[in-house]
């Protein structure tokens, strides 16, 4: 009642731990007092014995139960059952000696007794970490059978006075119980403190029990018993002390220490045959004969002896074919390996080697054992090697926590060194192996392996030659050197793809490779030359810049050489740019520097080797600037037209105008066509500019169509952006769209160069004239001026480049009979010329007298924004047309 209104965990422990101290405390007090006479012997104990083993049992029938729903396992919970319930059968005999007629009290002492003792015996073999196995227990109880039946066999041939056969029974069980308790808790191996408090608890009450037995069967008198009896309280109370929770669910039990813990029973089993042969020497000397019962004792040793004997047998020969598989698995497994094991010893002595040493280094025992592990290594890695084995033994750990590792050179048994790599770890502490466990791995194939892809991953393939990595390489170094010269030169070759195209791969490659061969050949001694990739060629010499420059031009001069190839001459062009080592932030910017300069080198018109400079430097930052800002620049409203008036020469009257496009950025500033146009096609955005073009030009003349004079407008379009297949219905959609007359837009082309198709334009320009827009020719005689393209090109004006123009000086005799012959030509064909870039009034009348009708230039009105352009036309009232 009173426990149950505790409703504290903490406390109710509290209390429970008090009755369980206490009351075998106040039992004991019980039992003294009544050895000292003050209460009379049976009901003492019978009250003490019953209260105290009542406690105790019930503190392990619960355990026992716990341990039941804990699922900890049967052979635990069934200990400390058993152990509970030899309490109950000693506890009960104690009330059962009061309750009993004087007679039959050693008859009740023994039942209790022998009851006890079996139950005893029984929890405390099965208590967990006493004994894992039957087998186990068997061995324990012939243990304690022998060593008991030994002890018997002194007291019985050296008896201070025969005992009655009641009390006999009573010791003999004493003597073999006690035994088999003592060898269990002994070879306990786990929970070693439980099973010493258990073991004791359950030997003293065996022990206090049959000693009250003994007393009782030979007649003694009982004031002897209480005192006896405290061993039935204190035995009780110790197990229940040693009996807890084995371990906590789900940790997994111990694995007995085969077989060194429960094999080597020897000494103590040498006890009970030294006792017995002592104690028969004894009876020879003192009494002579043996009697029935002696002989009977002595004989019963044998059997049981014999039979412990075949049970350790038994497991040592299963023990021995597990052994057995064990040392075979290890074996195999270490002969199997590619690695040579070696345990070291604290001297650096090799101890052991695995078998793998001959097969992996022809290695002998001979060769090895014995020896410092650092003397099997090549002298100048010894030292290493030694100083990492003595950090193991003094215990340096690496950071990483991991094995230190060696390298070293390990000669073997052939005499050559091969590359090695060990792992050393300590193992000291493993009593079995208690030296250092060194992993010798063979990595000289790795090593020659690693060396042949480093050799590769710096060899161009196809030429032999240094590869991009192997340049950037030799740049570091130079760069490196105090006071280092030099120069880098990138080649570029042309023409590749069309031999490609026209011979196949193969003869490609045949002619990389025999460039390849001029350059190595073109170059001196201490100069790398590499293959960047593809047609790219690199050298790096350490010449002085001149010296450079002069390398440059003999390499252009070899590879521009023919190439004599099977059923081919073959010709290749080259552009070389150069830079100097010393410039830049670092490698990358010195390549960076001479591709561009190569890129200048192209852009001049291949064949040549061009320097870096600043300037080159400004113009591609700009050039990237331009890049970044194009694309958007219609959608931003960046884009804008000027107009240039174009006149007519006899009476000044202006006729129409070219519009002519004009970037505006707020980074930039103006950008003109020339600069922005080859960007635009870079780009792609050439199509998005003509239709800009295209769109406000015909706004803007639509604007100006209300005025009383009315002029054409010329546009510039590109032959790019003239073939799109839908150029000309863009043309007839803008015009009708701001309702502008087809024949008051022009078209403008230069001439068509490289690779567009000139049937196309005549197309396209047929196209417009068809719709009645008009088509002009520009920068006529700014290039290679070809007569026959002006009859094949479906065109109304021509415009006269400025060049054929020219005033004055004695150019003016060349070319004066061929702006007159063009002009006579051209109107044969119908068309009306424009002398275009009319800068001075001098220009303007030469222009007049060749017979050009038409003219345009700074000298009569220059290109402005359309409101400019309507301020001067006000200045000419009157139509001209
Ligand atoms: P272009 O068709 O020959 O245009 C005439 C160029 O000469 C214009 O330069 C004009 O400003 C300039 N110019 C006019 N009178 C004189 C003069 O007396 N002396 C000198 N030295 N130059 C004069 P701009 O505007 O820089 O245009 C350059 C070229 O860009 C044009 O040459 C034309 O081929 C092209 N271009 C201009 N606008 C467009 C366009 O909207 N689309 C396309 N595709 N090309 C255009
Ligand atoms: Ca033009
Ligand atoms: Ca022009």
């Amino acid at each position: 009642m009173f426990v149950a209104h505790i409703p504290d965990g903490r406390a109710r422990r509290l209390v429970v731990r008090t009755i369980e101290i206490g009351v075998p405390l106040l039992a004991v007090g019980v039992l003294l007092a009544a050895h000292l006479g003050a209460l009379s012997p049976y009901p003492a104990m019978a009250v003490a014995v019953g209260t105290a083993a009542a406690v105790a049992a019930a503190r392990l029938v619960r355990l026992a139960v716990r341990l039941h729903t804990g699922g900890t396992g049967f052979g635990p919970c069934r200990g400390a059952g058993f152990l509970g319930f030899g309490m109950v059968a000693s506890a009960l005999s104690s009330p059962a000696l009061l309750l009993a007629p004087a007679g039959a009290r050693p008859m009740v002492a023994l039942g209790g007794l022998v009851l006890a003792f079996a139950l005893y015996l029984f929890g405390m073999t099965m208590l967990p970490g006493a004994a894992g196995t039957v087998r186990v227990r068997l061995r324990r109880a012939f243990d304690g059978l022998s060593l008991g039946i030994s002890l018997a066999f002194s007291a019985w041939v050296i008896p201070p006075a025969p005992l009655p056969p009641l009390a006999l029974i009573a010791a003999l069980l004493a003597v073999v119980g006690l035994p088999v308790v003592t060898i269990t808790t002994l070879r306990a191996y786990e929970y070693r403190r439980s099973a010493a408090l258990c073991g004791t608890g359950a030997g003293l009450a065996v022990f206090g029990h049959s000693l009250i037995t003994v007393l009782l069967g030979s007649g003694a008198s009982a004031e002897a018993l209480p005192l006896l009896a405290v061993s039935l309280v204190v035995g009780p109370a110790l197990i229940a002390a040693g009996a807890r929770r084995a371990r906590p669910p789900g940790q997994p039990p111990a694995v007995p220490g085969e077989p060194q813990t429960t094999l080597s029973a020897y000494p103590l089993l040498t006890i009970p045959a030294i006792l017995a042969t002592l104690s028969a020497l004894w009876h020879l000397v003192t009494v002579g004969a043996f009697d029935a019962t002696s002989i009977l004792l002595g004989l019963a040793v044998i059997p049981t002896l014999v039979v412990r004997e075949v049970l350790v047998m038994l497991d040592i020969r299963r023990y021995a074919r597990r052994l057995a598989t064990q040392e075979a698995h290890f074996r195999s497994l270490v002969s199997g390996a590619n690695d040579l094991t070696m345990i070291v010893g604290a001297d650096l002595l090799i101890r052991w080697q695995s078998p793998t040493a001959a097969r992996l280094f022809g290695l002998s025992d001979a060769d090895v054992l014995g020896r410092a592990f650092p003397n099997l290594m090549h002298p100048d890695d010894a030292a290493d090697v030694t100083r990492v084995l003595t950090d193991v033994l003094a215990g340096r750990e690496v950071p990483s926590g991991r094995p230190q590792l060696v390298t070293a050179r390990l000669r073997d048994g052939h005499g050559s060194w091969r590359d090695t790599e060990s792992t050393v770890s300590d193992q000291r502490a493993v009593p079995e192996v208690a030296a250092l466990v060194v992993h010798v791995r063979d990595v000289s194939e790795r090593q020659r392996l690693e060396r042949k892809l480093n050799e590769l991953a710096f060899t161009d393939e196809l030429t032999g030659l240094a590869n991009r990595r192997e340049l950037m390489r030799t740049i570091v170094t130079q760069r490196a050197v105090a006071g280092h010269t030099g120069a880098l030169l990138v080649i570029d070759l042309h023409g590749m793809s069309g031999i490609n195209d026209a011979h196949g791969r193969q003869m490609g490659d045949a002619v990389l490779a025999e460039a390849g061969r001029r350059l190595k050949s073109g170059v001196g001694s201490a100069d790398v030359v590499a293959r960047l990739g593809g047609d790219e060629f690199a050298v790096v010499t350490v010449d002085r810049p001149v010296l450079a420059y002069a390398t440059g031009t003999r390499l252009l001069t070899a590879l521009t050489a023919p190439y004599p190839m099977p059923g081919a001459v073959l010709h290749l062009g080259t552009s070389i740019g150069l830079a100097d080592l010393s410039g830049g932030d670092g490698v990358d910017d010195v390549l960076r520097r001479a591709d561009l300069a190569r890129l200048r080198a192209r852009q001049l018109g291949r064949n040549r080797v061009e320097w870096y400079d600043d300037e080159l430097e400004e113009q591609f930052t700009r050039r990237l600037d331009l890049e970044r800002e194009l694309p958007g620049a219609v959608r931003r409203g960046e884009l804008d037209l000027v107009f240039q008036p174009v006149l007519d020469l006899d009476d000044q009257q202006p006729v129409g105008t070219e519009a002519l496009l004009r970037w505006r950025n707020p980074a930039l500033g103006t950008v003109l066509p020339a600069e922005l146009l080859p960007v635009a096609e870079d780009l792609m955005l050439l199509e998005e500019l003509a239709r800009w073009v295209l769109d406000n030009a015909c706004r803007q003349l639509a604007a100006w169509s209300q005025r009383p004079r009315p002029l054409w407008m010329s546009i510039n379009i590109s032959s790019r952006e003239l073939i799109a297949p839908d150029f000309v219905s863009w043309v007839s959609a803008s015009l009708a769209e701001h309702r502008v007359e087809p024949e008051r837009l022009v078209v403008e082309i230069a001439e068509p160069r490289g690779a567009v198709d000139v049937p196309t334009v005549v197309t396209q320009l047929a196209g417009l004239r068809a719709l009645g827009v008009r088509t002009a020719l520009d920068d006529f005689g700014s290039g290679q001026a070809s007569l026959a393209q002006l009859r094949r090109l479906p065109v109304d004006f021509l415009k006269v480049d400025r060049t054929l123009v020219t005033e004055g000086g004695t150019r003016e005799g060349e070319h004066k009979p061929f702006i007159d012959v063009l002009v006579s030509l051209g109107k044969r064909f119908g068309l009306e010329i424009i002398a275009e870039g009319l800068e001075t009034p001098g220009q303007v009348e030469q222009a007049r007298r060749a017979g050009c009708k038409l003219g345009q230039g700074y000298a009569l009105s220059r290109p402005a924004p359309a409101e400019r352009v309507e301020a001067y036309l006000e200045e000419f009232p009157s139509p001209s047309r």
